[in-house]
């Protein structure tokens, strides 16, 4: 097991907007977390990444207890995310942002650090793109620079926000198609983000957790998830 969140709570103000929530995440497991608009999946995703710390319960990574832990540390541990709307030095060459990441996030050296980003650019596919200037990147591209920038910093847990959000089918299925790989082939486990909408994304997943209101209210296989009455309700009653 990589992740284990226990009872975690985050209230802002009055509003619990994750209220209870326990999960376990294993190795090389690849789960999407779906839900309506402002059902707490990002303040969940934050309390997993150390941006907040939860008001009640705790965070345990690899078993040990990081709740305590800024964002930063937890990086060095083994938690990399990749946001929905990358904000890449346009400035700089492509390689040169993937070797940024991996030195500030992943704590390596110049000399590793470079090798970790072509190996991370070959991965994703960009490697002829490395001295673009990342201000040129299409836009799939500039998705695939996000990934291949966490991955450089030689991760354990990939944390993602919605990163297939505005990308063309083909594009999403090569996406989860890496992600897959990632976890098979490297053991890389990865909690995403989904639009409920993109269901063949949440179908490649291996388990999907369903939030509501800060709960988790239907948790398992996608077929199973997705098909659970409460969830139906939810979607439907909207
Ligand atoms: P989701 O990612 O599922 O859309 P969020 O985690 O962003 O949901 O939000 C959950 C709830 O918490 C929403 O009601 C949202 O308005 C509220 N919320 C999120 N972040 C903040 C914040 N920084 N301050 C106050 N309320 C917030």
């Amino acid at each position: 097991m990589i992740l284990r969140l226990e009872n975690v709570v985050k209230k802002f103000g009055g509003l619990r907007a994750v209220d209870g929530v326990s999960l376990e995440v294993g190795k090389g497991e690849f789960l999407a977390v779906v839900g309506p608009n402002g059902s707490g999946k990002t303040t969940l995703l934050n309390i997993i990444s150390g941006v907040y710390r939860p008001d009640e319960g705790r965070v345990y990574f690899e078993g040990r207890d990081v709740t305590d832990l800024p964002p930063y540390k937890r990086a060095r541990l083994g938690m990399a995310r990749a946001f929905q709307v990358p904000r890449p030095f346009p400035e700089l060459s492509v390689l040169e942002n993937v070797v940024v990441g991996a030195v500030f996030n992943g704590g390596l050296d110049l000399h590793k650090a470079r090798e970790a980003a072509e190996e991370a650019l070959s991965y994703v596919g960009l490697a002829s793109k490395k001295d673009q200037l990342a201000g040129k990147l299409t836009f799939n591209e500039l998705r695939l620079l996000e990934l291949a920038r966490a991955l450089a910093s030689n991760p354990k847990l990939l944390l993602l926000d919605e990163v297939m959000a505005g990308l063309t089918p083909t594009e999403i299925d090569r996406f989860v198609e890496l992600l897959r790989r990632l976890s098979e082939e490297r053991g890389i486990s990865a909690i995403s983000l989904v639009e409920h909408r993109m269901r063949a994304v949440v179908r490649l997943a291996h388990r999907v957790v369903v939030m509501h209101q800060g709960k988790i209210i239907a948790e398992g296989p996608p077929e199973k998830a997705l098909n659970d009455p409460r969830v139906v309700e939810v979607y439907l009653g909207r």
